[in-house]
């Protein structure tokens, strides 16, 4: 997988991608092939995973990506 190639923790969804992923842990939903994904943390156990682009937000602290339920839970 080439992440970052379109800046920090940001890809797109290609083929080998969508063999490898299936779905998305935020939505549960299927990728598709083109989706703009990042590397974002979240409510999962474990490392970051590829999530939509729109459901993260870009957390400048730490200069990555969270999920954006998650993001907003903290805030609480
Ligand atoms: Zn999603």
């Amino acid at each position: 997988m080439r992440i970052g190639d379109r800046g920090p923790g940001k890809t797109i969804i290609d083929l080998q991608m969508l063999n490898e992923l299936k779905t998305c842990p935020a939505c549960s939903r299927s990728f598709n092939l083109g989706d703009p994904v990042v590397l974002a943390c979240g409510a999962w156990e474990g490392p970051p995973r590829l999530i939509h682009e729109h459901e993260a937000v870009f957390n400048k602290k730490t200069s990555s990506y969270i999920e954006r339920k998650c993001a907003e839970a903290s805030r609480l």
